[in-house]
């Protein structure tokens, strides 16, 4: 039998990749810098052979289009870069993964697929240089803050606009890569887990349901500061007090929501002295869950929380929000059809939802039918040069999303 996929192709070239760009400490493919353009650069030659049309966008994501014989196109993607000491298969994965994929659909269809497929390589997913992530694929998806991308500034004061410039992106201009997306019909993304569901069940693969929407909070509860040895334990006004009952709170918040996930982070403490009551006590809030209602409610329930706590111990509790994101449900046809190839490649399959953000969440914002696939993590550890996946594992994700790929061509050339 003629089997053009080599699964084993793709796990060969990561590790060639990591002898290429990677270092004692971890992968150094850190987006605009020379290691990254190489790492860029390694990726063209990988498709050098295959009939594609190569190009970059105006938001420096790079498309790699093999046509077929509709326009209508199937997306598959990742990214080249990685954080500073990070690990050998974030991101860089999905792309290799993803040339494999072009190299036997291409073979297979003898050049001319029954729909257009293409693969890109999204530009400065961690946003590890400026602090802001998802720079191609928001700027694509139209969501980029311009205003706010324009004042991003690294640690040696270079601007956004001024470091784009030298790799050739006008940064006005990046939204204009909005028109990749015209002919989309769905997007693929697969990725390693980043944390410890699948290793926890015993299980290689799993269909990801969307990305969870997230609210983040500073709750700030105001009491008095007092002496700590002239003032009777009934008479304190303590800040932290009120504060540190969240802490267990939380996690029945978090038990009730179902999937959900709260992170108290961080605690700061006024006059943070040892010989004083806390007379001001900030935490941070992180509250996650794929349910938008869901996510309502756990806030709601923390808001009541925190204002029993602050009644209780005679203190006052204000909020302030840091930060939120809608959570991005996938969709429904393709996540079944994710399903079906990893049963069809493992065995067993198991649904979950995807804590950390990634390029696909943007891309299903901007209306295309989106999925992703997750391979479990070794550790449950990503962003270090630990992250690690058992070889058997790659293997057969790169046969179970190329099962995917060809599922979803069929979907697309069939709606
Ligand atoms: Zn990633």
């Amino acid at each position: 039998m003629n089997l053009p996929l080599n699964r084993k192709r793709p796990v060969a070239e990561l590790k060639e990749l990591r002898a290429l760009t990677g270092d004692a400490n971890g992968a150094q493919r850190v987006a605009f810098t020379p290691v990254w353009l190489k790492a860029r650069e390694f990726l063209r030659q990988k498709t050098e052979g295959l009939p594609l049309e190569i190009h970059n966008d105006a938001a420096g994501n790079t498309w790699f289009t093999l046509r077929g014989a509709s326009e209508k196109s199937l997306l598959i993607g990742g990214h080249m870069d990685s954080v500073p000491d990070g690990g050998w298969l974030d991101g860089c994965l999905n792309v290799l993964a993803g040339v494999e994929i072009l190299r036997r659909i291409n073979t297979q269809y003898s050049g001319k697929p029954p729909v257009t497929v293409r693969l890109v390589d999204w530009c400065d997913e961690e946003g590890a240089r400026f602090g802001k992530s998802l720079f191609g694929s928001s700027a694509c998806s139209g969501n980029l803050d311009m205003n706010e991308a324009r004042g991003l500034v690294d640690k040696q004061g270079i601007k956004l606009p001024d470091a784009l410039k030298n790799v050739g992106i006008d940064f006005e201009r990046v939204k204009e890569s909005g028109k990749e997306l015209k002919n989309a019909a769905a997007y693929l993304e697969l990725h390693i887990e980043q944390g410890p569901v699948l290793l926890d069940l015993g299980l290689p693969l799993g269909a990801v349901l969307g990305t969870f929407g997230v609210e983040r909070h500073a709750i700030t509860f105001h009491g008095q500061a007092a002496h700590s040895g002239s003032t009777p334990m009934n008479r304190r006004k303590d800040a932290f007090l009120a504060a540190a009952k969240m802490s267990p709170e939380i996690y029945q918040i978090a038990a009730r929501s179902g999937n959900g996930v709260c992170t108290i982070g961080s605690c700061l403490t006024k006059p943070g002295i040892v010989t004083s009551v806390v007379e001001e006590c900030r935490i941070t809030l992180d509250q996650r869950h794929l349910d938008p209602a869901k996510l309502a409610t756990m806030l709601a329930e923390a808001k009541s929380a925190s204002e029993k706590f602050a009644r209780e111990g005679n203190v006052k509790v204000s909020w302030e929000r840091l930060w939120q994101i809608a959570s991005r449900p996938f969709n429904d046809e393709l996540i079944a059809l994710c399903d079906d190839a990893i049963r069809e490649t493992c065995g067993q399959s198991h649904r979950l939802p995807s804590g950390p953000l990634h390029d696909a969440a943007e891309v299903a914002s901007a209306g295309v039918p989106t999925v992703m696939m997750f391979v479990q993590s070794l550790h449950g550890i990503s962003h270090n040069k630990i992250e690690d996946t058992k070889e058997e594992h790659l293997e057969l994700c790169v046969t179970a999303f190329d099962k995917l790929a060809e599922k979803a061509m069929q979907w697309i050339a069939r709606g």
